[in-house]
């Protein structure tokens, strides 16, 4: 039986188009995109192209958007760049508690250098309260933190908000887009950032690719030294299969990705109210509205989110506990715990993330599946 994928939080499939136009630039295409000859110039043209198409996606002019290899990469450079360039004259950071560990664990490296970090407090949906980054504004804040959507409950935050009152106080706005670059519209004027970090294997393409965003103007410190590439920002023969896939992926979203996005929210609907019409004690996690459209977090009462998740897995079924990055811990996750979430419900806590092949069919079928196991399970938990 074919399985039914439903962690597209995690990774996405590289789409079959993606595939195609990387292909070439491993066999014929070869170039150093450094080199002056035919086959560098080929693999310059190939980069340069795709740094248009990117930078059109983003409302921003190509040379804004460095390419590296992921999201991680990406919210390190954005935070530590930023803070190395400024430590001279401002030694704070605002961010807040359900960033993704590339963004939480930077903060804590930063704070082991000498910064302080403020940490904001989330609502019981996931939301931060703008007013909350005003005040915690100061005139030593080098930079403020905070992702677009999360990528456990995918509430969405009030970007924009946000970016017009770090602008009005001079401070470095960046945000986190990888879960929701493709999904929902990320202008970065619109959004009033300066900085805004990418992943290619979120979007349908390949693994090991990413851009971030970074206005002119502002200071930052290159991670990586090395040769001249990407305006000397961040040395390193260039990626280039993986920078024309990462612009075909966003390429493919551009033709589609608002009627998608309402696609995958009939089904996330569908697959809530399946679930909560069959199954009793059951609580979803995040904002009602202001969360992504695929993404479908819930909590089962009285059984523990990791049987469930193998149980699923046996009936070829594939989802997450938490984020792919905290599965296999034993901690709740500090996503659920910021939003007021016990511990027990957290660890019965599963994420549905649907994508471009789900279908309705699929759907029916895990609401089915989910529902015997969460009833095989509840009569053996000693908690009911
Ligand atoms: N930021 C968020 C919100 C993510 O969900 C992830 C990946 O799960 C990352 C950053 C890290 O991205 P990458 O896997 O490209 O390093």
């Amino acid at each position: 039986m074919k399985n039914i994928y439903l962690d597209h939080s995690a990774t996405t499939p590289v789409d079959s188009q993606v595939l195609k136009a990387m292909l070439p630039f491993y066999k014929s295409q070869y170039g150093n995109a450094s080199s002056v000859h035919i086959k560098g110039r080929q693999a310059r043209q190939a980069v340069d192209e795709a740094r248009q198409k990117i930078g059109d996606f983003l409302g921003t002019e190509p040379v804004d958007i460095i390419f590296t290899s992921g999201g991680t990469e990406s919210d390190n450079f954005a935070i530590k760049g930023v803070c190395q360039a400024l430590k001279d004259k401002k030694d704070h950071i605002i961010t807040s508690k359900i960033e993704h560990p590339a963004v939480l664990n930077v903060c804590e490296f930063m704070a082991k250098q000498g910064f302080k970090v403020t940490s904001l407090d989330v609502d019981k949906f996931g939301l931060i309260d703008p007013g909350d980054v005003k005040k915690a504004i100061t005139p030593k804040t080098a930079i403020i933190s905070i992702m677009q959507a999360n990528n456990e409950v995918g509430t969405i935050q009030p970007i924009a908000e946000i970016g017009k009152l770090a602008k009005k106080a001079g401070v470095y706005f960046h945000t986190d887009a990888v879960q929701s670059f493709g999904k929902i519209a990320v202008d970065v004027e619109d959004l009033n950032v300066d900085m805004l970090s990418v992943s290619g294997h979120k979007l349908y393409g390949p693994k090991g690719i990413g851009a971030l965003y970074i206005r002119k103007g502002v200071k930052i410190l290159p991670l990586q030294h090395g040769g001249h590439h990407e305006r000397r920002l961040r040395a390193g023969t260039e990626n280039v299969p993986g920078i024309v896939g990462l612009a075909k992926a966003v390429e493919l979203i551009k033709i589609d990705y608002k009627k998608e996005g309402k696609r995958l929210t009939a089904l996330r609907d569908r697959l809530c109210k399946g679930l909560q019409k069959n199954i009793t004690d059951i609580q979803l996690n995040g904002h009602p509205e202001e969360r992504l459209p695929g993404n479908l977090n819930v909590s089962f009462k009285y059984i523990e989110g990791e049987s469930l998740t193998l149980n699923l897995d046996l009936k070829h079924i594939c989802v997450a506990t938490g984020s792919a990055c905290t599965s296999g811990s034993l901690e709740p996750s500090h996503v659920l715990s910021a939003m007021g979430i016990s511990p027990e419900l957290s660890h019965g806590s599963i994420r549905f993330s649907l994508g471009r092949q789900n279908t309705t069919e699929e759907v029916d079928y895990v609401v089915k599946q989910t529902t015997a196991i969460v009833e095989k399970l509840r009569r053996m938990s000693p908690l009911v």
